[in-house]
């Protein structure tokens, strides 16, 4: 479903993505880890065309990423993006954000719009919140409204940057239980992450960066009982 054959990226002289190869097939759960500043976030902005590549491939259902207009935005549907920090608008109740694109970008009647949003809220076990605003909200709930908000695009994919890393403790596991659950329904998932507890249980396979480079990539059982590279070896001894 996406791939990313050779892809080189440099922000001036860093060369921040090195010849990338990494394929991710319909239904895959790929957890992407790795120390800071290796290019784990750069990896994934790329996938969704909100960075640019100076070369090599990247494709989504066997078609070249789209430059511009029309077919970006659909792209950026198409591969639905959460991140840290859940960038809800603030002035929009919990059911107009996630509501707003299907309509906006989808072309979606607004009355329809809304029946899915619920239902997607429901799944997200927000039903009761639909009316709020964000900032009523504790992190780990505006983080599953951010989720259902993507999920309202009917992605083929979706894309987390450390989806739980701005959250307390207590809430990490509600955000962690939705994605689960996506991973078992099916759903396409790339997501860079710390917990280490969901690579385990829920990935098909391990990505490993460091430095730019894709070191590992393997299935988490080999990934955490005998990674290959003196990289990974040192980066599990601090995180485990
Ligand atoms: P972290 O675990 O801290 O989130 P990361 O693996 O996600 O790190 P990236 O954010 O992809 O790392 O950054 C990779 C490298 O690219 C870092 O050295 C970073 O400083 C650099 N970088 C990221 N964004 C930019 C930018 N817009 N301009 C210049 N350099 C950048
Ligand atoms: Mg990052």
């Amino acid at each position: 479903l996406i791939e990313l054959h050779g892809v080189n990226k440099w922000y001036g002289d860093l060369h921040v993505l090195q010849n990338i190869d990494l394929t991710v097939g319909k239904g895959e759960v790929v957890v992407v880890v790795g120390p800071s500043g290796s290019g784990k976030s750069t990896l994934c902005r790329t996938i969704n065309r909100l960075e640019t590549i100076q070369s090599g491939a990247i494709r989504l259902d066997g078609r070249p990423l789209p430059e511009e207009g029309r077919a970006l935005a659909r792209l950026r549907a198409d591969v639905g993006m959460v991140f840290q920090s859940f960038n809800l608008f603030a002035h929009k109740t919990v059911l107009q954000n996630v509501s707003l694109a299907p309509v906006k970008v989808r072309g979606r009647r607004r009355d329809q719009a809304d029946t899915r949003s619920m239902e997607l809220l429901d799944r997200v076990g927000l039903t009761s919140h639909a009316s709020k605003y964000p900032a009523q909200l504790s992190g780990g709930q505006q983080q599953r409204v951010a989720i259902a908000r993507a999920l309202a695009m009917d992605p083929k994919a979706l894309l987390f940057d450390e989806p739980t890393s701005a959250l307390d403790p207590e809430m990490i596991n509600e955000v962690l239980e939705v994605m689960r659950r996506l991973a078992r329904d099916g759903m396409t998932i790339v997501v860079v992450t710390h917990e280490m507890g969901f690579a385990r249980a829920s990935a098909n396979r391990v990505v490993f960066m460091a430095d730019g480079r894709l070191v590992e990539d393997r299935t988490p059982e080999e990934f955490f009982t005998n990674p290959r590279s003196d990289r990974a070896k040192d980066f599990l001894s601090k995180i485990l």
